[in-house]
C-alpha cells in the first residue's frame, strides 16, 4: 500500500501505527497530528515510576525521536485535528492547514473525567494523564505535604503508593465501599485495602466529596459528611471519557467510543480507529467493549496497519493490564464481570496469589498479585474458554494449565 496516511492524536497507539507501517514496508507518507507537546509515549509510568522520579522522561517515548526522523514521516506536534471532511478525505487542524489522506486512522484516545463541584479549578486540584500533568504535581510533592486523593481506582492507588514512599501524607476518598471495585473481587479490595493503610494511607471509603475549599489554591477537602480533609493538594483520578467529538462532528458512528468492526474500520471505509477512543467487538469475549489498556491500544494498531497494507487481520485479543503499587504487581486478564464464582488460589497474607474468576465452570478472568505464572497461564486458558477443574482450583501447587480441560 503506497497512499497517503494520516493519524489524528499520537500517543501510545499511534506510535504503534507508525512502527508496524514501516514493519510492513508501507512505502507511502505518514503524516501523525498530536496536540502535545512530544512524540508518542507511554502514559503507564506517569502514576508510577515517572511520578516517584526514578525514570527519565527519555525512557517514557515509546521510540526514540530520530526513528520518526524519515522521509516518509512528518509529525506535527501542539497541533490539534479540528475537522475531518469524509467526502474530501481531508484534515484540518487549529491553524488551518489541510492534510489530504488515503486512509485516516483516529487515535485520539481519552481525557480525565473531570468533578464540577464547587473549588474543582483551585490551583493545587490536580488530573493526570499527561507528561504536563506529572510536572505540575512534583512541583507540589514535597515529603510532609497533605495529599488528597478522590478516587481509588488504579491511578489514584498508583499515585497513593509513589506519594506514601516520598513521604507525603496520604488521604484516599472513595464513595465505593472498596477500592477498584470495577475491576476486582471483594477478596482482591480487600487485600489491597489492608496494604495502604499498614503503609500509612488514610482510606475512607463510602464517602462523597461535596467541595473544595482555599482562596486561591486548595486548602481542604469537604466531605458530604460534614468531615473536612486539610490538604495542600489533590488529584481527582475518577476514570477518563473517549475523545470523540471531531468522530462525531465529521459523521462517523460513536457509541461510547468511535464504532469500529473488528478490522478496527469505522463506519468509513477509509477511516480506521484504535486505542482508548474505540468501542470495539472482541469474538473472543462474544462482545463489544472500550478498554483503557496499553495492550489493546498496541494490538489494535497493530491490526488497524495491516488492514491498511492490504491483509485481512481480525482484533480478536485477551484483554490484560497491569498496576503496580509498592511491591505489588498485580496482573489482570479477561473481563470479570459476570462471573458468578471466584475462587483464591495462595494466601494473601504471603503477598503472593491469585483470584480466579469463572463462569458455568470456564474461566473468564483472572488477578494475580505477585503471582506471574497464573497470570501467564489463564491468558491462554481465557482465550479458549477452558473449563476449569473447580474441585482443585484452590490447590496452589496445581498449576492452573493443569486444571483445564
Ligand atoms: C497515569 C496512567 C497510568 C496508566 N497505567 C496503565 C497501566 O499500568 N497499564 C495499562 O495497560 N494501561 C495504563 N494506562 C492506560 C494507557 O496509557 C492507555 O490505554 C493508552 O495510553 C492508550 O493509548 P491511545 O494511543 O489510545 O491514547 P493516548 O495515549 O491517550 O493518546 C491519544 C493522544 O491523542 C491526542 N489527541 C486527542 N485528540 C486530538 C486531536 N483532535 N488532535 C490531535 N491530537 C489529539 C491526545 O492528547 C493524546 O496525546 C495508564 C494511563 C494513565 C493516564
Amino acid at each position: 500500500m503506497s497512499g497517503n496516511i494520516v493519524i489524528v492524536g499520537a500517543g501510545h497507539a499511534a506510535g504503534q501505527v507508525v512502527a508496524s507501517l514501516r514493519q510492513k514496508n508501507h512505502s507511502g507518507k505518514v503524516t501523525l497530528l498530536g496536540d502535545e507537546a512530544h512524540y508518542p509515549y507511554q502514559r503507564p509510568p506517569l502514576s508510577k515510576k515517572f511520578l516517584a522520579g526514578e525514570m527519565p522522561a527519555a525512557r517514557l517515548y515509546f521510540k526514540p525521536p530520530e526513528f520518526y526522523d524519515h522521509p516518509n514521516v512528518t509529525v506535527h506536534q501542539n497541533t490539534t485535528a479540528t475537522r475531518i471532511d469524509l467526502n474530501k478525505r481531508l484534515v484540518t487542524d487549529d491553524s488551518g492547514n489541510d492534510y489530504k489522506y488515503e486512509k485516516l486512522v483516529m487515535a485520539t484516545g481519552a481525557s480525565v473525567r473531570k468533578l464540577s463541584i464547587p473549588g474543582a479549578t483551585l490551583a493545587g486540584v490536580h488530573y493526570l494523564r499527561k507528561i504536563t500533568d506529572v510536572e505540575a504535581m512534583q512541583a507540589q510533592m514535597r515529603a510532609g505535604a497533605k495529599l488528597t486523593i478522590v478516587g481509588a481506582g488504579y491511578i489514584g492507588l498508583e499515585v497513593a503508593a509513589v506519594a506514601q514512599k516520598l513521604g507525603l501524607q496520604v488521604t484516599v476518598v472513595e464513595m465505593a465501599d472498596r477500592v477498584m471495585s470495577r475491576v476486582v473481587s471483594p477478596a482482591v479490595s480487600a487485600f489491597y485495602e489492608s496494604e495502604h493503610r499498614k503503609q500509612g494511607v488514610n482510606l475512607m471509603l463510602s464517602t462523597g466529596i461535596a467541595s473544595f475549599s482555599g482562596d486561591t489554591s486548595v486548602q481542604a477537602v469537604e466531605l458530604e459528611n460534614g468531615d473536612s480533609v486539610i490538604s495542600d493538594m489533590v488529584l481527582i483520578g475518577i476514570g477518563v471519557i473517549p475523545n470523540i467529538a471531531l468522530a462525531e462532528s465529521a459523521g462517523l458512528i460513536v457509541d461510547n467510543g468511535i464504532q469500529v468492526n473488528e478490522r478496527c474500520l469505522t463506519s468509513d471505509d477509509n477511516v480506521y480507529a484504535i486505542g482508548d477512543c474505540t468501542n470495539h467487538p472482541n469474538e473472543l469475549l462474544g462482545r463489544r467493549l472500550r478498554l483503557e489498556s496499553v495492550h489493546n491500544a498496541l494490538e489494535q494498531a497493530k491490526t488497524a496497519a495491516a488492514n491498511i497494507c492490504g491483509e485481512q487481520l481480525n482484533y480478536a485479543q485477551v484483554p490484560w493490564f497491569w498496576s503496580d503499587q509498592y511491591d505489588l504487581k498485580l496482573q489482570i486478564a479477561g473481563i470479570s464481570s459476570g462471573y458468578d464464582n471466584a475462587v483464591l488460589r495462595g494466601d494473601p497474607a504471603r503477598r503472593s496469589f491469585s483470584c480466579v474468576y469463572t463462569k458455568s465452570g470456564r474461566i473468564v478472568a483472572v488477578d494475580a498479585i505477585n503471582a506471574p505464572k497464573d497470570f501467564m497461564q489463564s491468558k491462554s486458558l481465557i482465550g479458549r474458554g477452558a473449563l476449569l477443574d473447580m474441585g482443585l482450583l484452590a490447590d496452589v501447587e496445581i498449576p492452573l494449565k493443569e486444571l483445564a480441560d
